[in-house]
């Protein structure tokens, strides 16, 4: 369900929100106020997966894309049909183990995973599909060799 702001999402969900690791403004769209005013989608089954996945790393996980309105995506070189026009993450990997990363997020139960550098996109396609981004290729398999 899309909110039209971080503060309207807030007043809204505030009793609901049981995903103690995660909030609205880190999730939502970060255009700054260019195209939107901080819209947010909120989907309970993606924010489980979501803590789920932070439960079985056990540190902290650093959201950089969350979602995105339909300029911010344009604008940022997401694909048309980008889950993150809804909702799906990017986290950055500094810090963590690419490959403990990715084997967990695949246990939690993510069907999208997007290999990146310096990010892994995660999300809740109804296909299984995983794919790298310019230049990744070899530092994941590096990592999951
Ligand atoms: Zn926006």
């Amino acid at each position: 369900m899309l909110y039209l702001s971080v503060t309207h999402a807030r007043r809204a969900l505030t009793n609901e929100w049981r995903w103690q690791n995660f909030q609205i403004a880190e999730l939502a769209c970060k255009c700054s106020d260019r195209y939107c005013r901080g819209q947010y989608w909120h989907a309970p089954r993606f924010l489980d997966h979501l803590q789920t996945l932070r439960d079985r790393i056990g540190r902290p996980l650093t959201v950089r894309s969350g979602h995105r309105c339909a300029l911010w995506n344009a604008h940022v070189g997401g694909a048309p049909k980008s889950q993150h026009k809804q909702i799906a993450v990017d986290l950055a990997v500094s810090g963590h183990d690419r490959a403990q990363l990715y084997a967990a997020a695949r246990e939690t139960g993510f069907s999208g995973f997007g290999l990146a550098r310096s990010f892994i996109h995660l999300d809740l396609r109804p296909q299984t599909a995983t794919w790298f981004y310019h230049r990744s290729r070899e530092t994941w398999m590096t990592s999951l060799a």
